[in-house]
């Protein structure tokens, strides 16, 4: 058991990512699909759900986090 005071961060996923990361699904806040994207997006492309048709621009935060703005 760790006891460090400082190790109080409950995600345990490794803080590797960035505003580089990849993602290569899109998962469509409008209707919860998940469209597969081979090549892959990242900060600034735009990502196109192919379920319902909305357009979203990704943008990906310092952490590599996953924004999604409809376009
Ligand atoms: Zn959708």
């Amino acid at each position: 058991m760790p006891t460090n005071p400082y190790d109080f961060d409950e995600d345990d996923e490794p803080r590797e990512h960035d505003r580089r990361r990849r993602f290569t699904e899109l998962e469509c806040p409008s209707c919860d699909a998940v469209t597969p994207c081979d090549e892959g997006f990242g900060d600034g492309d735009d990502v196109l759900c192919c379920y319902c048709g909305q357009e979203y621009r990704a943008k990906v935060s310092d952490d590599g986090r996953l924004k999604l703005v409809e376009s």
